[in-house]
């Protein structure tokens, strides 16, 4: 059954261009509610486990500098069909291919620096949002 909740960040690119209030606009516009919010930088490792499934492909090297490079905002959102309709509104992973009215086409640079992330399913939400916070930080 599909939980309610996805985890999303930030990334280092989007947050140091300024664009966290506008890519916060388009989150709540869309719907969602914010249960939990922080501004955090990742280190070179923690970025690695974050991404740990990647770990053996070419870009992970790459992924694990471009997501420690700056600050992120780590947040949990809450909506029904949450995960599903989140990767629907960030938009394709390569924002070459994302599509108009998708944070990705208005935000993203390039396929590595992409604007924000957006929970793949409701088993990972959960996974990745315990990783940035304690059930006493959810609301
Ligand atoms: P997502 O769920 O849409 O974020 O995509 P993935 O889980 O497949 O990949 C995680 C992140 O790794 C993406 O958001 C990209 O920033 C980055 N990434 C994915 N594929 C590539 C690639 O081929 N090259 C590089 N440099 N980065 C990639």
């Amino acid at each position: 059954m599909a939980t309610n909740r996805t985890f999303s960040m930030i990334k280092p690119d989007a947050f140091a261009d300024g664009h966290t209030g506008g890519i916060l606009t388009m989150i709540n516009e869309a719907g969602y509610k914010i249960k939990a919010i922080k501004v955090i930088k990742l280190t070179d490792e923690k970025a690695g486990q974050f991404y740990e499934v990647h770990k053996e492909r070419s870009f992970f090297g790459d992924l694990k500098r471009v997501m420690s490079a700056g600050p992120i905002v780590a947040l949990v959102l809450e909506k029904e069909n949450a995960v599903a309709d989140f990767r629907k509104l960030i938009g394709a992973t390569n924002p070459a291919n994302a599509e108009e009215g998708t944070i990705r086409k208005k935000y993203a640079k390039s396929l590595e620096s992409n604007a924000v992330h957006g929970s793949d399913s409701d088993e990972n939400a959960a996974l990745e949002s315990s990783f940035f916070f304690s059930q006493f930080e959810i609301v």
